[in-house]
C-alpha cells in the first residue's frame, strides 16, 4: 500500500514524486500515461516543435472557437516523463507579484506574493547566484540563454529606442520593459521538470514510477478517496492508498479525472448517468488561457534559425552544447501596460528570430523573423466537459478565446506595436517585407480580421479545479477537493486567475507548496471533520 498516489509526471508531479518521497518513510507511486523522456527532440532546446503530434504530445484540439471563425485549434500537452515541460518553450517567468496578492484576495490564505517567494527560490537553481528574489541550489536550473541570436539583441535596441525600458531580469523588481528571457536549461540542454525533480529521486526505493499508464478514475469509500484505477497494456488495474490521491494531470486531465470519476456538476454527471460522488459545479468551469498572434517579417541577412538544423550547427551542438540548436526561439521579449487604467502589464511580447506560424507546421526557406503579441490577462473564460465516459476520449475543450471584446482589441493594439517595434532604426538592417499581416492589412478592421484567422493558444492553460472559497471553487487554500477526503489536485488547474507570465515556474511553485502543506499535514484532520460535519 502507498501512503501517496500521484497522478500525472508532469511539472507538479516531478516536484510532488521528489518532495513527498525525501522522507524514506514514506512510499510514493507516481503514475504517467506517457512514456520515458527518451527522444532526443527532448533535450535539444531548439527541436521542441518537433515534438508536436508525435506520441508525446495529447494533441488535444478545441471545439469550434466562435470568435475564431469556428477554428478548432491545436492544444499541444506533454504525454511524457516531465509533462509539459518536456515540450514547452523554457522561458522561466513567475508573473507579477500581484498576480498572487489577487490570489490571496480571493480568499486564499497563504498565497500572496510574499507567501510564495520563498518558494520559487526553494525551487531555483539560479545561475545568476542568489538574490532577494532569486534562489541557488534548488533542483531547477535557471539560465542566460548560451548563444543569442543577433536579432534579439537587435529587438531589444529596438524597443528601447521606442522608449521602453531594458528589463535584465523579468522576475525581480519590476517586470515591466523588454530583454532576454531567462530558461529553464542546463548545460545546453532542456532542464524539464523530470531532470530536475524526478530523475534524482529515482534510484529511492520509496518511490515507484509506472510510465504507459493511464489513469481512468479515483476509487472512492463514500467521500474518502481510496485509490485509483487505471489502464496499464491491455488490462485494468488498481492501486490503493493510505495517506492521499494527489491529481497532477494538468488542466485537461484533472478536471477530466474528477469528471469520470463522478466529482463535478451534477447536471452533467447525470446526462452521462454517472453516479454523483460530490456535486461540485466548478470542476471544469473557469478555464484561462493566453492567446497570441505572429507578426511575421522576411529577415534580410541569413542569420535566423533557418539553418539551425545543419550539419555544422549540429555539429557545434554535439560537440560543445551550444550554438542556435540551444536557442528556445522566443529569445526576447517583454511585458506592456498598454491600457492606462491597468496598474499591471496587460501584453506580453515573445520575439524569435525564426518563422512561427501554426505552431512551427508551417514552414518557410526565407531567413526571417516574428513577433508574438499576447493577452495576459484574459477576461474570457472557457470549460472542459466530458465527451464520453470513455476515459481514453479526449474531452471537449471550449476555450472560448476573445469571448470579451476588450480582447480583441488588445490584441490589435499588440499587432500594432509588434509594427512599430519592427519599424524602429535598430532593425533597419534585418527588416525585409512584412509577410503576416502583411502590408495590404491595414486599419483596425482589417486587423481584427487577420486577428480571428490567425489568433492560437500559447500553451498556458489553467483555472479548471480552481483554488477558493466561492460556490464554483474545486479546492481550497490547501488544495483539498471540498467536499472530500483524501484528495487533492496540484497543478496548473488549481490557479484562481492565470498570473499574468509563463505558467511553467508558477506550477512548480505550486507544488513546492504543496508538498510542504502535506509533509506538515497540518489541517487535515480538521478538514475531514469540516466534510463530516456537511455530509
Ligand atoms: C508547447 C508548450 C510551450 C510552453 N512554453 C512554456 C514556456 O516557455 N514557459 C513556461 O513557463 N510555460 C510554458 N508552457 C506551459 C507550461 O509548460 C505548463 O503550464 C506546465 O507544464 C503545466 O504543468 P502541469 O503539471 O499542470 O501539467 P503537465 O506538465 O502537462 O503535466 C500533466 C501530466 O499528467 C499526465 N496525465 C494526464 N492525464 C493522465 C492520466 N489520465 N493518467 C496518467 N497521467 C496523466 C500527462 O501525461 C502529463 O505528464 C508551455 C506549454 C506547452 C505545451
Amino acid at each position: 500500500m502507498y501512503d501517496y498516489i500521484i497522478v500525472g509526471a508532469g511539472s507538479a508531479g516531478c516536484v510532488l514524486a521528489n518532495r513527498l518521497s525525501e522522507d524514506p518513510s514514506v512510499k510514493v507511486l507516481l503514475l504517467e500515461a506517457g512514456g520515458p523522456d527518451r527522444q532526443r527532440e527532448i533535450h535539444i532546446p531548439a527541436a521542441f516543435s518537433k515534438l508536436f503530434q508525435t506520441p508525446c504530445d495529447w494533441a488535444y484540439y478545441t471545439e469550434a472557437e466562435p470568435e475564431l471563425e469556428n477554428r478548432k485549434l491545436y492544444w499541444p500537452r506533454g504525454k511524457v516523463l516531465g509533462g509539459s515541460s518536456s515540450l514547452n518553450a523554457m522561458i522561466y517567468i513567475r508573473g507579477h507579484r500581484k498576480d498572487y496578492d489577487q490570489w490571496e484576495e480571493l480568499g486564499n490564505p497563504g498565497w500572496s506574493f510574499a507567501d510564495v517567494l520563498p518558494y520559487f527560490k526553494k525551487s531555483q537553481n539560479q545561475e545568476r547566484g542568489p538574490s532577494e528574489y532569486h534562489g541557488t541550489g534548488g533542483p531547477l536550473n535557471v539560465c542566460d540563454a548560451r548563444c543569442v541570436n543577433p536579432l534579439s539583441h537587435a529587438f531589444v535596441d529596438a524597443t528601447e529606442e521606442l522608449g521602453f525600458t531594458r528589463n535584465n531580469d523579468f522576475n525581480s523588481d519590476s517586470q515591466e520593459g523588454f530583454g532576454l528571457y531567462q530558461l529553464t536549461q542546463k548545460n545546453g540542454c532542456r532542464y524539464s521538470a523530470a531532470d530536475a525533480f524526478l530523475r534524482p529521486a529515482m534510484q529511492r526505493s520509496n518511490l515507484k514510477v509506472l510510465t504507459n499508464v493511464h489513469v481512468s478514475g479515483i476509487l472512492f469509500d463514500g467521500k474518502r478517496a481510496v485509490g485509483v484505477s487505471f489502464h496499464q497494456g491491455d488490462g485494468s488495474r488498481q492501486e490503493r492508498v493510505e495517506r492521499e490521491v494527489i491529481l497532477s494531470a494538468g488542466a485537461i486531465g484533472s478536471p477530466q479525472l474528477l469528471l469520470l470519476s463522478g466529482v463535478g456538476p451534477a447536471s452533467q454527471l447525470r446526462q452521462f448517468s454517472m453516479p454523483v460522488v460530490c456535486d461540485l459545479p466548478g470542476v471544469g468551469a473557469n478555464l484561462q488561457d493566453h492567446t497570441t498572434i505572429s507578426v511575421i517579417y522576411e529577415c534580410l541577412q541569413p542569420i535566423s534559425l533557418l539553418n539551425a538544423e545543419k550539419l555544422p550547427s549540429l555539429l557545434r551542438y554535439m560537440c560543445f552544447k551550444n550554438g542556435p540548436l540551444t536557442s528556445n526561439v522566443a529569445e526576447a521579449g517583454g511585458f506592456v501596460r498598454l491600457s492606462s487604467a491597468s496598474d499591471v502589464p496587460d501584453l506580453q511580447f515573445h520575439i524569435g528570430p525564426s518563422y512561427f506560424k501554426s505552431h512551427g507546421f508551417e514552414t518557410t526557406t526565407q531567413h526571417t523573423f516574428s513577433f508574438l503579441p499576447t493577452v495576459l490577462r484574459p477576461r474570457s473564460r472557457g470549460t472542459i466537459t466530458l465527451r464520453s465516459t470513455n476515459p481514453l476520449d479526449a474531452p471537449r475543450i471550449h476555450a472560448n478565446y476573445l469571448g470579451d471584446p476588450g480582447e480583441i482589441d488588445l490584441m490589435v493594439e499588440g499587432v500594432k506595436l509588434a509594427r512599430q517595434i519592427a519599424g524602429a532604426r535598430a532593425l533597419t538592417k534585418f527588416r525585409g517585407r512584412e509577410l503576416f499581416p502583411g502590408d495590404d492589412a491595414q486599419g483596425d478592421e482589417a486587423l481584427r480580421s487577420f486577428v480571428r484567422k490567425m489568433t492560437e493558444t500559447l500553451y498556458h492553460p489553467v483555472g479548471t479545479c480552481k483554488m477558493g472559497t466561492d460556490s464554483m471553487a474545486v479546492v481550497d487554500a490547501e488544495l483539498r477537493v471540498h467536499g472530500l477526503e483524501r484528495l487533492r489536485v496540484v497543478d496548473a488547474s488549481i490557479m484562481p486567475l492565470v498570473p499574468g507570465g509563463n505558467t511553467n515556474a508558477p506550477t512548480i511553485m505550486i507544488a513546492e507548496k504543496a508538498a510542504d502543506m502535506i509533509k506538515n499535514g497540518r489541517t487535515t484532520k480538521k478538514h475531514e471533520d469540516q466534510v463530516l460535519t456537511a455530509s
